[in-house]
């Protein structure tokens, strides 16, 4: 082991690590298109977009462009009482992407702070009403980030809510959705939900959950039904609804936001992964303008948020330049031929004893086994067969850059055959 790789054992946390157990890493040097290429030269297809980031694949000249001209000006500069282009031009891109009527943008550092600026924004509008609205209704098996708040409302026994009882708030679940996209719909799906808001719907601010894909509480894909009932129990209930889009949007499933699958819209939405193309951290909370005034008329008169780097004009001017690929367009024929291949070339592997499942929705692939995977084993036999796949738990999953050729993705489901099969 050279002695970079032994330092960053030692000294460096990776995701969900330990430090006295660390997993091996894997030195990536540099990152072109859809590849990565390692530290020992060996070039990898890349299945992840670094976690549905780099929808457009890594160094894109026009995104490289967007941030290079917008470095000659200014890097960073405070957004309290300054505004900007890059901010300005982003904005105006976005809210020409989302459903209407969604229309005020807060601009934040991460998927999971847009979350707890989502939490936030829904209690202080009830604050603002003067009605005591504490809880959140959520699903289980959800996933909405690592901050405290966004916790909250993911799946307990995922994100080991044990670990910090006492600490977190206590929102009421609801069950997870089990009817699946594009088959036919159970009615009895809505009923924990229906209960829930009989029971809680009088002291809940917002319903949070991901549309259509539950993605990293187990890469569930269900029934935009679902959704629909989502919203009505919420119009219902007077309870406001949180879209939480940060992995879905831009794309990803197949419509621009998953919410379209449904054509329902929420009060709030949450954007980020992919909203700068994976080049840099960003996030967006996109309320509409009922709430944003509910906010605004409260005791505080105002929004109680406001990060350092809010708004950073290096990450709005790559995150503009990235919504303006998308604008074009291409993306709607690339995710439906990864869509395509995904699904002819994964849907056999159901067949295997050891595969539980497999699901295909957008550019999104999931084989889902019946037996946790061992991760350095097959990350091993992912790297030696020349692809990055990055299991987690039961779940062999893809979500490749929308760029991604026809011979570099199926590369990418031969590996997924070889390995699954020697599991
Ligand atoms: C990844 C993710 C988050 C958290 O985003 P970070 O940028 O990792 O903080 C929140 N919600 C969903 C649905 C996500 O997939």
């Amino acid at each position: 082991m050279n002695s970079d790789m032994a330092f960053d054992r030692a000294h460096i946390w990776h995701p969900y690590t330990s430090m006295t157990h660390p997993q091996p890493c894997y030195e990536v040097e540099s990152a072109s298109g859809v590849e990565l290429r390692l530290k020992d030269g060996r070039i990898l297809v890349d299945g992840m977009s670094s976690w549905w980031a780099a929808v457009h694949g890594y160094n894109h000249p026009l995104l490289n462009e967007a941030i290079q001209s917008q470095l000659k000006k200014m890097a960073h500069v405070m957004f309290g009482g300054i505004t900007h282009a890059p901010a300005i031009s982003l904005c105006r891109e976005l809210l020409d992407l989302v459903p209407s009527p969604l229309e005020c943008v807060f601009l934040s550092d991460s998927g999971s702070v847009s979350v707890e600026v989502a939490l936030k924004m829904a209690l202080q509008y009830w604050r603002g009403k003067g009605t005591e609205r504490k809880r959140f209704l959520t699903l289980a098996r959800g996933y909405h980030g690592d901050t405290f708040g966004a916790m909250s409302v993911c799946d307990p026994v995922n994100s080991m809510h044990s670990l910090y009882q006492g600490y977190l708030p206590l929102n009421h679940f609801a069950k997870a959705p089990e009817s699946r996209f594009g088959e036919a719909w159970n009615e009895n799906d809505v009923e924990s939900l229906e209960k829930a808001f009989k029971e809680h719907g009088h002291e809940t601010a917002a319903v949070i959950l991901e549309p259509i894909v539950q993605g990293a509480g187990g890469m569930r894909i269900y029934h935009p039904e679902y959704l629909r009932k989502v919203r009505s129990l919420c119009d219902e209930y007077n309870v406001l609804m949180i879209a939480d889009e940060v992995a879905t949007g831009f794309g990803r499933t197949g419509k621009m936001f998953a919410c379209e699958h449904a054509g329902i819209t929420p009060d709030i939405m949450c954007l980020g992964k992919a909203l700068t193309g994976g080049y840099m951290t960003l996030a967006a909370t996109v309320s509409t303008r009922k709430v944003a005034e509910g906010i605004s008329n409260g005791s505080a008169k105002c929004f109680m948020h406001g990060p350092t780097f809010m708004a950073n004009p290096l990450a709005c001017s790559v995150a503009h330049a990235s919504l303006k690929i998308l604008k074009q367009g291409e993306w709607k024929e690339q995710v439906k031929n990864i869509e395509k291949i995904l699904f002819e070339k994964l849907s056999p592997l159901k067949f295997l004893p050891s595969v539980k499942d497999v699901r295909v929705l957008g550019a999104i692939g999931v084989v889902e086994m019946h037996e946790p995977v061992d991760l350095p084993t097959v990350q091993e036999m992912f790297v030696n067969d020349g692809v990055w796949i990055r299991p987690f738990g039961k779940l062999i999953y893809v979500m490749p850059p929308y760029i991604i050729k026809e011979e570099e993705l199926l590369k990418v489901t031969h590996a997924i055959n070889i390995v699954v099969s020697a599991l």
